[in-house]
């Protein structure tokens, strides 16, 4: 049950660290069970699906958006979202900027780093992180929150680690000027090392609403 799964997760976790349910294709039935089970933040990955979701179930969760966003859902996105984890690029963020002083809003955003500089990934290349901390800082509308990264895909977590090292690394590095507190990275197979390696928060889809993950996990 989605219920169980999910006290199990919060149980085994610092209280310091909260947990994104990642609900990309699951239905509003199941967006609810996992409310109902304690998780206060939903991420999504798609506007127009997240749009669905958060007319029924509104502002009692968190939404947040995990997934790369296009330019022209901009406008959309801040309007549903409270956080978008997933700034990619100086120009995107300029767009949100932009969107979020007609709609009278500061979003806060996290910047998505390309930890492992992977070519065929979206992401900020780490060696160009704090030039857009610096650049991002002077826009008015949004509040620099926090880093995310997906790392690479790979079949032992354990490979991970030394990526999320990087990532806290460039996150503490930047810290002074960023202000910012959010370190998002961690995934159903990588959360427990993520977690080590300093992620405060994690992002979690199969292990919450698959039954088979969840027990191996
Ligand atoms: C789907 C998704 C997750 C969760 O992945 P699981 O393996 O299902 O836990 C986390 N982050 C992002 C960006 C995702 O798209």
């Amino acid at each position: 049950m989605i219920q169980s799964r999910v006290q199990k997760i919060l149980e085994g976790i610092p209280e310091s660290v909260q947990v994104v349910a990642a609900t990309k294709q699951r239905n509003p039935q199941e967006v609810l069970e996992v409310i109902d089970a304690g998780i206060r933040i939903i991420g999504e990955n798609y506007v127009s699906e997240a749009r669905q979701k958060f007319e029924l179930i509104g502002n009692r969760v968190d939404w947040h958006l995990i997934g790369h966003l296009q330019k022209n859902k901009v406008k959309k996105a801040v309007r549903i979202f409270d956080v978008i984890e997933t700034i990619d690029s100086f120009e995107l963020a300029e767009l949100v900027d932009k969107e979020c002083l007609s709609a009278g809003k500061i979003m806060p955003i996290f910047i998505e780093v390309n930890i492992a500089a992977e070519s065929q990934k979206s992401g900020v290349m780490p060696e160009n992180i704090s030039m857009m901390v610096e650049r991002i800082s002077r826009l008015k509308n949004i509040k620099l929150a926090g880093l995310m990264t997906m790392g690479p895909v790979c079949e032992d977590a354990q490979f991970l680690r030394p990526y999320f090292k990087k990532t806290r690394e460039l996150f503490e590095e930047n810290k002074p000027l960023a202000g910012w507190t959010y370190l998002s990275m961690g995934m159903s197979y990588s959360y427990k090392i993520a977690i080590e390696e300093g992620a405060n928060i994690v992002r979690l889809g199969r292990v919450i609403f698959e039954e088979k993950t969840g027990e191996q996990l």
